[in-house]
């Protein structure tokens, strides 16, 4: 019997872990300054949160974009890191990170490859999330074909019968977005008061009260339906009566709990599952180790993406000094240097 061939490590300057939109940003600035990424990511695509949760929802802050979706944050910027030629391991996840140099760092992934990097920069968000779900008997048979905990792609609800259940802006938000859509829409709420944006709130029960939507304040007590399909949920109002109303599907919006996953076991210094970080360099208690966006903590921090692109851009004039130590670090704008433009493809 042969042993297994290990793997052959994959060798670069930077392995980011996390394709979010704070792990994209990260490429074009190391680009800019000479480092080559490699990122990669537990979900089939890239851009996390933005992508996964909020791909058609519009985000208004990010400087100088006065609207744009996640998902077109998410493409705009996987174009303007393109001349930096990034590798993604989409649908892997970092399961281990060893040091093997000054620095140097070994990391492997659940599916078997092994990376060689002289710097690691963790951009991990909440680590993988997942949505909680709601206490519904029998649930679990009709997720992925009729119950839906994140709306890809509006259209698939067009002409269907929706039950919406939550009270916080991810439900009053679909509810408002998919009722011009849907056949038919229930929003089921066990109380009258509600977590989300009192405007939304307010345009819900315009819809309400000119019939485009149904608001039930309960809980839903039954599903009904076979083969994964569902048929009609039973719900059971305050007032103490019973409602079967049809539906071909029922997005529940009941928050998302973050698992940190096998970042907690990387022997990295963790405070209430984030990771400490100073706010010159956003380095870790490891050098070479930094950690940049939603999963790391420092005093008057944001969970902003904004705040992820302020945070890559410090972070990488420490990683030039690492990669090139010999080399002295010149700032410089994109606007006049020729250097920079040619990087960039535009001269
Ligand atoms: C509904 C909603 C609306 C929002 N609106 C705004 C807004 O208007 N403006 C704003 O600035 N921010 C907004 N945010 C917050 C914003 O999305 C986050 O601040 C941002 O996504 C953080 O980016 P990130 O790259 O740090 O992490 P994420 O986007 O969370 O990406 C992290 C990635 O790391 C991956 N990952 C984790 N662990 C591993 C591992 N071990 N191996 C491999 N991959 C791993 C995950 O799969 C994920 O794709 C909103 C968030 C939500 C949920």
């Amino acid at each position: 019997m042969h042993e297994p061939m290990p793997a052959t490590p994959i060798q670069t300057d930077v392995l980011i872990i996390g394709a979010g939109p704070v792990g994209l940003f990260a490429v074009f600035e190391l680009g800019l300054l000479d480092m080559k990424a490699h990122l990669i990511d537990i979900l089939d695509k890239v851009g996390g949160q933005c992508a996964e949760l909020y791909p058609e929802k519009p985000i208004y802050d990010i400087p100088g974009i006065p609207y744009i979706t996640g998902a077109g944050l998410t493409d705009a910027l996987m174009e303007q890191i393109k001349p930096f030629g990034p590798t993604f391991h989409l649908g892997e996840m970092v399961e281990t990170i060893e040091k093997i140099g000054e620095p140097m760092f070994r990391l492997t992934t659940d599916r078997g490859k092994v990376f060689e990097a002289k710097l690691v920069v963790i951009a991990a968000g909440g680590g993988s999330f997942q949505p909680k779900r709601p206490p519904i008997p029998g649930i679990e048979a009709y997720e992925e074909t009729s119950v839906h905990y994140a709306v890809r792609q509006m259209d698939q609800f067009r002409g269907k019968r929706l039950v919406i259940v939550g009270g916080g802006d991810s439900a009053l938000d679909w509810t408002l977005n998919l009722a011009p859509l849907a056949r038919h829409l229930t929003l089921v709420h066990r109380r009258s008061e509600f977590r989300a944006a009192p405007d939304s709130v307010n345009k819900m029960m315009e819809l309400v009260n000119k019939q485009k939507v149904d608001f039930l304040v309960g809980q839903i007590s039954e599903l009904e339906g076979a083969d994964g399909v569902l048929a009609a949920a039973n719900i059971k109002t305050n007032d103490g009566s019973s409602h079967h109303i049809a539906c071909d599907a029922l997005l529940p919006f009941f928050g998302l709990t973050m698992k940190l996953g096998p970042v907690a076991n990387w022997g990295i210094e963790l405070k209430d599952n984030l990771i400490p970080v100073d706010t010159e360099k956003f380095e870790t208690n490891i050098p070479g180790v930094f950690a940049v966006g939603d999963i790391n903590t420092y005093p008057g921090k944001l969970k902003l993406i904004l705040s992820g692109f302020h945070e890559v851009a410090l972070m990488s004039q420490k990683a030039y000094r690492y990669v090139y130590p010999d080399k002295r670090l010149v700032f410089q704008y994109t606007t006049s240097s020729t250097s920079l433009q040619k990087k960039l493809g535009v001269s």
